[in-house]
């Protein structure tokens, strides 16, 4: 057994930057036939020329996790195009930042749309395809370190992925049995778009400075776990969660 995926075909939901694009070419360079979704599918082009560059297979699909027709068409096509999934990475996610005694009931209901409503979405149409199909796989979710530490001024965000966290226990005790295997990654803070101007903020360095590995993370800090998850390695793993946080939330 290997980290190698070929002849696996996987999908990446929220593909078009960040995170999610490394996961598309990290699952590519592993051997995958990756199916790339996010709403800005233009964005979308540019990866996957990337990843033919390496004789990788990679197809766009257009996809807005908070809209269930959207959620059930990314799975029909890349089933027509790839073939069964067996790798589905639910990545797609949002924060809005601010009082929590402020906070608009609006921005709760968008970032527990994206980042819980739409990764169950997500994670439900998944497992009917693979039981449909019959052949198991492996759902991964993104989850963060704020599902388990409290931060100020990210009230929805932090309950999206504490939910999702608990999500991801009960729906890997009850696919187990179909052989679908769900787990999550849970990093700590990593360079994007999602936190780059926070972390520039004076709150973003005193943060930084906490960090007991003095750094914050680079998305290919989650290759290893992501292809570990990913792969036939990790057959005896689901319900749990591999915090990849240069130590952040071990410290008291
Ligand atoms: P990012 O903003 O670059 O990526 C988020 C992606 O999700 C974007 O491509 C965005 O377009 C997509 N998305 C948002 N709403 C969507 C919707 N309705 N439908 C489809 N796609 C949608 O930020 P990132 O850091 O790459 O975040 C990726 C995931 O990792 C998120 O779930 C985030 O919460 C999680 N995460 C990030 C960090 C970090 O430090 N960067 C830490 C912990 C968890």
């Amino acid at each position: 057994m290997s980290f190698d995926l070929s002849g696996k075909a996987a999908l990446v939901t929220g593909a078009s930057s960040g995170l999610g694009r490394r996961f598309a070419i990290t699952l590519a360079q592993a051997g995958a036939k990756v199916a790339v979704a996010a709403r800005r599918v233009d964005r979308l082009d540019s990866l996957v020329q990337e990843i033919a560059e390496f004789d990788g297979r990679a197809i766009a699909i257009q996809l807005d996790v908070t809209d269930p027709d959207s959620v059930r068409h990314v799975l029909d096509v890349a089933e027509t195009e790839l073939g069964g999934l067996s790798i589905m990475v639910n990545n797609a996610g949002m924060v809005l930042r601010g009082d929590a005694h402020e906070m608009a009931l609006a921005d709760w209901d968008a970032v527990i749309e994206t980042n819980l409503r739409g990764a169950w979405m997500m994670a439900q149409q998944t497992a009917r395809h693979m039981m449909r199909l019959g052949h198991g796989g492996s759902i991964i979710n993104i989850a963060s370190i704020l599902g388990i530490q409290g931060r100020p001024w990210v009230p929805a965000y932090s309950a999206s992925k504490g939910g999702l966290i608990s999500l991801t226990r009960a729906l890997a005790v009850e696919w187990a049995p179909h052989g679908i295997r769900v787990n999550a990654i849970v990093p700590g803070y990593i360079e994007t778009d999602i936190n780059r101007e926070f972390l520039a903020s004076a709150a973003g360095k005193t943060l930084k400075a906490r960090i007991p590995q003095g750094r914050t993370g680079v998305p290919e800090d989650l290759d290893g776990p992501l292809l570990l998850l990913a792969s036939d390695l990790s057959g005896f793993m689901t319900g749990t969660t591999l915090t990849v946080d240069g130590g952040h939330s071990a410290q008291l």
